[in-house]
């Protein structure tokens, strides 16, 4: 065993799950799970939550360690991990990391390590076979991002180039990108496809160049139909990778070849990216995903519930939609979770379940912080008063606490640059980019500082 993960291990340890275990279970339980890493004494795995963690440890401890054994022939250690679901890192090459948002009961070719699963002609990835369009529900947050997804996917180079989707994490920027490929692909089979996330192009661009191999990369990138890149925000600050990023995209821009994009904010916001590629990303249209909603966000649980084939009370339903609405991943999540619940505890879906299941939830949320109670924070802190935060003048000893709200908002609230810009007598947003930086760097070099603010947060959201 080295200390790489490698999935055909997991495969392996799957199988034996497999076999120990009815598959219901096997789906509720084992689907999520990721093998993270495998020494001699220690194998490490991980799972979306903590509710997850604790029923295998509890109930499938013996077996998953039956099956480890097994499989290494030597008797590691088990550790369970918690995935960062929301986070950026830790992305496999789709863009995805296998088994989020999977739905526990429902036959799932990408997760069996099987061959049945879809994935582009000219890319290595794995599509979700759920992200596609019938799954996605449409709401007001969402219909513009829809639409222009489903324009593309139909005259692909011909209606909206590039398309670049922006919106927080979990709100269904992937699953539109992979919707498009399901359809192309069904549709239009002669396409060359090509789908990964910024990651693997810049880990691809990083290796060609280190084997001499960029031939074969300008190749492998500039002969395609259509080219999607997830997260293309991790590009930023990366001078070589967004070069080549830069002649990848005229020269398919100028074929008429199709490019579609997904970030997390919109192209003006992505720190550092080049004026040149920000104005290209605005050639086509620039679609933004919203928060979902209620009424979709009752749709999107509705849909999942369905999945499930367990019933949920409309009480609960309509709680859950209430209290989660800043993301779909953690939607899905705690759906999953009452379910799971609900088959363990062997008894009706219930408000009790639906109170445990969001409870967890409530230390990463809780309170929505806004611009004006950081100000008030802010300003109490320091001894300066409001209307100078908000004013325009520039001493050091106003423009250091202004610099933190805006630092602070960035963080903690939904707001966009601009908007942040406004309450600070109406700057523009490189002067909240450039603030929220300055704070950043200084909490780094000076931990005192990283402490003021950690405290502020977790006071502001309480
Ligand atoms: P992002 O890429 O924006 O972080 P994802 O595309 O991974 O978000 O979406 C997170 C989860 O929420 C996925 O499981 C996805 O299927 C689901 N989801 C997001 N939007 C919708 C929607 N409108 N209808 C149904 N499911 C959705
Ligand atoms: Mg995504």
């Amino acid at each position: 065993m080295s200390g790489v993960p490698t999935r055909d291990v997991w495969d392996n340890i799957a199988a034996i799950l497999r076999r120990s275990v009815p598959r219901q279970q096997f789906d509720t339980w084992f689907r999520g799970m990721r093998l993270v890493s495998m020494e001699p004494e220690r194998v490490e795995f991980s799972v979306p939550n903590n509710f997850l963690r604790e029923w295998i440890l509890k109930k499938y401890r013996g077996i998953l360690r039956g099956a480890v054994r097994e499989v290494s022939g030597g008797d590691p250690e088990i550790e369970i991990l918690i995935d960062n679901v929301a986070g950026g890192s830790g992305v496999n090459a789709g863009g995805e990391r296998p088994g989020a948002g999977k739905i526990p009961g429902r036959a799932d070719p990408v997760a069996t390590g099987t061959h049945h699963a879809t994935h582009p002609p000219e890319s290595d990835v794995v599509l979700n076979p759920n992200y596609t369009f019938d799954n996605f529900v449409p709401g007001p947050s969402n219909n513009f991002a829809l639409a222009a997804s489903l324009a593309v996917a139909d005259s692909p180079g011909r209606s909206y180039n590039p398309l670049f989707l922006h919106g927080f994490v979990g709100l269904g920027k992937t699953h539109l990108l992979q919707g498009i490929c399901h359809r192309l692909m069904s549709r239009r089979p002669d396409m060359r496809i090509l789908y990964l996330s910024c990651e693997t192009f810049t880990n691809h661009f990083v290796a060609a160049v280190a084997n001499g191999e960029l031939d074969s990369f300008r190749y492998r990138y500039r002969h395609v139909d259509v080219l999607l890149i997830d997260d293309i925000h991790f590009l930023a600050n990366r001078d070589r990778t967004q070069e080549e990023f830069f002649h990848t995209f005229n020269t398919l821009y100028n074929a008429n070849k199709q490019i579609i994009l997904s970030s997390d904010s919109n192209p003006a916001e992505i720190p550092t990216l080049e004026e040149r590629l920000v104005s290209r990303f605005k050639w086509g249209i620039v679609s933004r995903i919203d928060p979902p909603v209620y009424e979709t966000r009752v749709g999107i649980i509705q849909r999942k519930v369905d999945v499930h084939g367990v019933h949920f009370p409309e009480e609960v339903v309509r709680f859950l939609g209430e209290s989660v609405s800043t993301n779909i991943r953690e939607l899905e999540g705690v759906v999953n979770k009452v379910a799971g619940m609900s088959q363990i505890y062997e008894r009706p879906v219930d408000m009790g379940m639906a109170r445990e299941a969001v409870r967890d939830l409530v230390p990463r949320r809780s309170v929505r912080v806004t611009v004006d109670s950081i100000i008030r924070h802010v300003s109490d802190h320091y001894g300066v008063r409001i209307s100078d935060l908000q004013s325009k003048r520039r001493t050091k000893s106003i423009a250091f606490p202004r610099q933190v709200c805006m630092f602070l908002a960035r963080r903690l609230t939904s707001h966009s640059l601009e908007e942040i810009g406004g309450y600070f007598g109406g700057r523009d947003h490189t002067t909240v980019m450039y603030a929220h930086d300055k704070i950043r760097r200084a909490a780094e070099e000076d931990g005192e500082l990283a402490n003021t603010l950690d405290r502020f947060s977790a006071e502001l959201k309480t």
